[in-house]
């Protein structure tokens, strides 16, 4: 019997031989990894449909409760070239992947899928026509914050409520006032960069747009919020490496 799968290609890594295991994303299922077997031949028939950040068609015999599935074949539905092709749009995309793999890997839960979805194909939209590089990171970052449920205070200071802020605190989840940070001793920073971090955790779904008019994030809001899930989760990327090397943040 074939089972057909409408996915996102993750990622793709060599196995053995000419075999290559590649990560798929959907709707359906979450986050499957397939065998394709002679994948990395030159004369493959699925390698265009394979490629990182194509969508396609995969066909395959679903063993049940296997998280590990034999690929029969790829057709393409779209390429997302232009995502592989600038290597600031490649780095953003590889870590989105990345993410999206560790947010949904140990558990499938369908409307956290549908969620994750919805704000990858915002992102591949955005990329694809914008050089909006540092506004879509952060904007995932910080779904993947709320997702994950630690996103951080902005409101007001996380430990007693008060609204003059001049600091922020990894440890405590927030924002820290004038008075709280006398006594814990948290980094002080600008208003103007407080203001930012409240801004960009603000964003959502539905005011993205908005946010792409506003001024590029710095890198140093960028590396907090990478900072603040690490801190918070046991979440760490192999490809946030890209972003320090190539500093295409800023
Ligand atoms: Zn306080």
């Amino acid at each position: 019997m074939n089972d057909s799968l409408n996915v996102l290609i993750l990622s793709q890594n060599d196995y053995k031989e000419n075999d290559a295991l590649v990560k798929t994303f959907s709707l359906e299922k979450g986050i499957v990894t397939f065998i394709a077997k002679g994948l990395l031949k030159s004369e493959s028939k699925n390698a265009s449909a394979c490629m990182p950040f194509s969508e396609s068609t995969l066909t395959y015999d679903d063993k049940e409760g296997s998280g590990l599935q034999i690929l029969h074949s790829a057709s393409l539905i779209t390429s997302h070239r232009v995502l592989r092709e600038d290597l600031n749009k490649q780095t953003i995309m590889t870590i989105i992947c990345e993410l999206t793999e560790q947010l949904l890997k140990d558990n499938y839960d369908p409307s956290l899928s549908q969620d994750i979805y919805k704000v990858v194909q915002q992102c591949i939209a955005t990329l694809e026509k914008t050089d909006k590089y540092a506004h879509v990171m952060t904007y995932f970052l910080v779904s993947s914050l709320i997702w994950l449920g630690v996103e951080p205070q902005v409101d007001e200071c996380t430990l007693c409520g008060d609204n003059q802020i001049n600091s922020l605190s990894m440890d405590e989840g927030g924002f820290i006032c004038v008075n709280c940070q006398k006594e814990i001793q948290s980094t002080i920073y600008t208003t103007e960069f407080l203001y930012a971090f409240r801004i960009v955790n603000k964003v959502t779904y539905d005011n993205f747009e908005r946010y792409l008019n506003y001024k590029k994030p710095e890198k140093i809001l960028v590396d907090i919020l990478y900072e603040f899930m690490k801190y918070h989760t046991n979440i760490s990327l192999k490809s946030w490496v890209f972003i320090e090397k190539w500093s295409i943040i800023n």
